[in-house]
């Protein structure tokens, strides 16, 4: 099989297959032959590691997994894509095509089943966009037993999951990011390599899952809706922000900011990771949750 990413062989393949893109389904597919082979070495594909891949397309990404890792598992969600990859990825013994919704599959269940001779699994995938935050939250909320996850995002993803938590660009995925990884920017990529062009810049982040999440937040819940409320109205001050919904009471919030030593006009964006994780204690504290 010619590269997988030549306009020609995608053209040849689709029409054989009587196959065409699904716009619903996020499907821009790379043919900017650089992109695949870099994403797998960035990604960590080694022959110790296995590979869990979201999204195959037709494999032009998965091909270059197969290459470098010792096993590579991919999840596809399009049924007429499953006969094009049993072609495209034929030479490669050591690929299991899944079809499923990656959001809603055991993926602990599938690491267990086939990555057991495996040193270390890590995920890379080109997303689907419409589904990059419950994606990506899935794979750190299961606490699946991965090292690392390198995934092609929109640019503005990208940005927003690497700005600094505690900063104008921050937001609450940036905070639940952080809370399980280290989320760094890798290289950008424009719209002429995918097909069809996206309307929009992509990037490709990795980030490197932390061990145990570094910060006593006191409960895990009470942390993430602490960060929810605060980000659901984050031009308003946290004294106001956490009563919104009716997370707290006013009475609440101003004993919770006193006592984690946070000003009343603070605005949740400004507040780091010690300063957000004191804040949930206070939280805890107070409310009993
Ligand atoms: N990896 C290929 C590439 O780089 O050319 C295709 C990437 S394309 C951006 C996203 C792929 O994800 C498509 O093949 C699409 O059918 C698939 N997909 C969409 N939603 C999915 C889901 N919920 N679970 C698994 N795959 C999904």
């Amino acid at each position: 099989m010619s590269s997988l990413s030549d306009i020609g062989t995608i053209k040849d393949v689709m029409q054989r297959h009587g196959f065409s893109f699904s716009k619903g389904l996020g499907q821009n597919f790379l043919v900017n032959p650089s992109v695949c082979p870099r994403m797998a070495e960035l990604g960590g594909a080694n022959e110790r590691a296995g590979v869990l891949e979201i999204g195959p397309g037709i494999g032009v990404l998965t091909a270059e997994l197969a290459r470098r890792a010792r096993r590579v598992v991919a999840v596809e969600l399009d049924e007429r894509l499953l006969p094009v990859l049993n072609e495209t990825l034929a030479a490669f013994s050591n690929v299991t095509i899944i079809h499923g919704d990656a959001l809603k599959l055991d993926l602990a269940a599938v690491i267990r089943e086939h990555f057991a001779d495996c040193e270390r699994v890590a995920v890379c995938a080109n997303l689907p966009y419409y589904i990059t935050s419950p994606i990506i939250m899935t794979l750190l909320e299961s606490h699946l037993p991965i090292t690392s996850i390198t995934v092609m995002v929109q640019k503005e993803a990208a940005d927003r999951i690497c700005a600094a938590v505690g900063s104008r660009e921050s937001g609450a995925l940036t905070v639940a990011i952080h809370y399980y990884a280290a989320p760094r920017m890798l290289f950008r990529v424009s719209p002429g390599s995918f097909m069809p062009p996206p309307k929009v810049t992509s990037a490709v982040i990795r980030m490197e899952l932390l061990p145990e999440p570094p910060y006593d937040v006191g409960d895990e819940k009470v942390f993430f809706a602490t960060v929810k409320a605060g980000f659901s109205q984050r031009r308003k001050t946290l004294a106001n922000s956490l009563t919104s919904g009716g997370f707290l009471t006013r009475e609440q919030a101003a004993e919770a900011l006193a006592n984690a030593g946070i000003a009343p006009n603070t605005r949740i964006e400004a507040l780091n990771m010690e300063k957000l994780a004191a804040l949930s204690r206070a939280v805890v504290a107070i409310t009993g949750k």
